[in-house]
């Protein structure tokens, strides 16, 4: 009781001073906006999806723009076992080591590992009357597919990745390991690796 009236005086006293600096008694209003604007997905890159229909194949554009799942053992990557740098085929961003890859049997290229943690967003997917983790580029929004929690050691995950989704970077390709000079540092030892 004596709360109630106290508060009555409070905001009474408030009012007569018709000052703005108790901010406590008005309502949250940009919190209530902030949390209505965090409800809408982006991604930080995009691209219009006439190019995306131009540079991608049919293939790839319905697995990454449309979520579609590519049949097993059809993908060209599936076996692939050179090793390289797999990448996001809509903005190339690296995902996977070849060091991660392995053989799980599924007909879709898998991996126990991401080669950084932040590449790839999880969302929980209901659809065809399952609950799916699914994989997504976390730069583009890409489709690449589904995380299980069935994978060898050490991380025991799965990635299940369509071969569609990914582009592939050969580590012979990008060989370009002497690249020092620059530092001013005297060449310490003359070995040439020829
Ligand atoms: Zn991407």
């Amino acid at each position: 009781m004596a709360g109630l009236l106290r508060r009555g005086l409070f905001v009474a006293l408030h009012h007569a001073l018709g000052q703005g600096s108790y901010s406590v008694c008005r309502p949250a209003l940009p919190a209530v906006l902030l949390g209505a604007r965090r409800t809408k997905k982006t991604w930080p890159v995009s691209f219009p999806q006439e190019e995306l229909k131009k540079r991608l194949t049919p293939a790839q554009y319905h697995v990454t723009q449309e979520r579609g799942t590519e049949s097993a053992f059809t993908g060209g990557l599936t076996l692939n076992k050179d090793e390289g740098t797999y990448t996001c085929v809509v903005c190339s961003t690296p995902l996977f080591s070849s060091d991660t890859k392995f053989d799980s049997g599924s007909g879709w290229p898998s991996f126990f590992d991401l080669m950084k943690e932040e590449s790839i967003t999880v969302t929980d997917d209901f659809s065809y009357g399952m609950h799916r983790v699914e994989a997504t580029c976390s730069q583009c929004g890409a489709h690449l597919g589904h995380l299980f929690e069935d994978g060898p050691r050490p991380t025991g995950k799965r990635y299940c990745i369509n071969s569609a989704s990914l582009g592939f970077q050969a580590k012979d390709a990008t060989s370009s390991t002497s690249e020092g000079g620059a530092a001013g540092s005297s060449a310490s030892d003359g070995k040439t690796e020829l």
